[in-house]
């Protein structure tokens, strides 16, 4: 069975075709510019590129490319789009109404517009990839994964704010979290590395990407997560600023004169380490930044770290316990000095990080020494493949 993975955005589109035999990538692209000027495909076949630079007015010329991109003849891995069996889609927003993947009929639709009010920067870029692929393969069955359900497990205390409770019933106010694929999929994976069921393991996820979010998870469920409504809550990001006190909003809007778009504006795009450090949201530019004496860029890495680790102090807490740590998604993946600056004075906790073992990048390995009590993994995270088998488990 091979499966077709479609990560939408508003102006891009990611894609992998999987072969589930053995869960073998085919081919992966990223179509990008999608509706603006200089629309280009780069499709990838082990490590040739192809590359289509054409106009695409719409999500829907680029998904007609895609499939042509994986049926051509020199460069593509399919005959024929019939051998695509299934789409799984990746949906930022399922809500309150999504606690697994579905396969998509008129219903999900309809649900995925009214989550749209609560992503509205990311859902509807889902929902147009989710039409132009219907519309290309309409006996093809389709699967939504959610960002969100992997975290619906979340026990009311963790995820209500406490706000009047009016605010929940009237628009959904609560806490969501989001990268739920990729905490689920490392979580699972590191329990697999300790050779013990998932039932029985207290982790903390740390994907610590561009997004960055830490997850709690206690007998394979999320029981707390880092981001809340939106994905602004929590740890410290590339260009959002993560927690804060929200008396800062009105302060903000009143002495720097902002809206209130403006002011989430700032707290998405211009703040975190961007923000602290001036330099750059990329963590490359601000560790080399850091190492050559900028105070700022210093500064925004401390910050960076600090929040990571008070949430594995809080998240340790709040499950009695915790058995493993992982690290994954670009900075966690790649980053030895952040994993290093992370765990630094957790030995309490019974977390010790082996030098030499923490010298390593994208691999999936255990980090810590033979005698740390908790176990510390990096692990490369891979959401499409967790979209695909997800997908496939349900259209089997
Ligand atoms: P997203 O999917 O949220 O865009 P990624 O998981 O791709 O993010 O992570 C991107 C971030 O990872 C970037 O800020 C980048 O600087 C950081 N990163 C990647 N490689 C390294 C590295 N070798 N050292 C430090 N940071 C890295």
């Amino acid at each position: 069975m091979k499966i077709l993975v479609i990560n939408c955005g508003s102006s891009s589109l990611k894609y992998q075709l999987i072969d589930m035999e053995n869960e073998k990538v085919l081919a992966k692209g990223l179509v990008e510019r999608i509706g603006i000027e200089g629309s280009i495909l780069t499709q990838k076949v082990n490590d040739e590129k192809y590359i289509i630079e054409k106009p695409m007015k719409d999500h829907q010329v680029a998904v007609e490319l895609v499939l042509g991109a994986l049926v051509d003849s020199t460069h593509g891995v399919i005959s024929d789009m019939s051998e695509i069996s299934a789409v799984g889609h990746r949906v930022v927003h399922g809500g309150e109404k999504y606690d697994r993947s579905v396969i998509i009929d008129d219903d999900v639709m309809n649900n995925l517009e009214e989550c749209a009010k609560l992503a509205p920067l990311h859902n509807p870029a889902n929902i147009i990839g989710i039409n132009a692929c219907k519309k290309l393969m309409p006996n093809t069955p389709m699967v939504a994964v959610f960002d969100t359900a992997f975290h619906q497990t979340m026990p009311e205390h963790a995820y209500m704010y406490a706000l009047p409770y009016e605010y929940y019933e009237k628009h959904s106010i609560r806490r969501y979290g989001f990268h739920g694929t990729s905490h689920k999929f490392v979580s699972l994976a590191a329990a697999e590395m300790m050779g013990k069921s998932i039932e029985d393991l207290k982790i903390i996820t740390c994907h610590l990407g561009n997004g960055a979010s830490c997850t709690a998870i206690k007998n394979g469920k999320s029981v707390d997560t880092s981001m809340g409504f939106t994905p602004l809550e929590g740890l410290v990001m590339g260009t959002r600023c993560g927690d804060l006190d929200p008396a800062i909003i009105p302060f903000l809007m009143r002495e720097e004169n902002l809206s209130a778009e403006e002011v989430d504006k700032v707290m998405n795009k211009k703040s975190g380490v961007l923000g602290v450090s001036g330099v750059s949201s990329d963590f490359r530019d601000i560790e080399a930044a850091a190492e050559s004496g900028n105070h700022r860029a210093q500064l925004a890495l401390d910050l960076f770290h600090y929040r990571v680790k008070k949430y594995i102090g809080e998240y340790a807490a709040a499950m009695d316990g915790v058995d493993a740590i992982v690290f994954t998604a670009g900075l966690g993946e790649n980053s030895k000095e952040s994993r290093k600056e992370i765990c630094k004075g957790l030995e309490f906790m019974g977390i010790e990080i082996d030098k030499e073992k923490n010298n390593i990048r994208g691999k999936a390995v255990e980090i810590s020494t033979d005698d740390s009590k908790i176990k510390v993994f990096v692990i490369p995270t891979n959401e499409e493949l967790m979209i695909a088998r997800d997908t496939l488990e349900l259209v089997k």
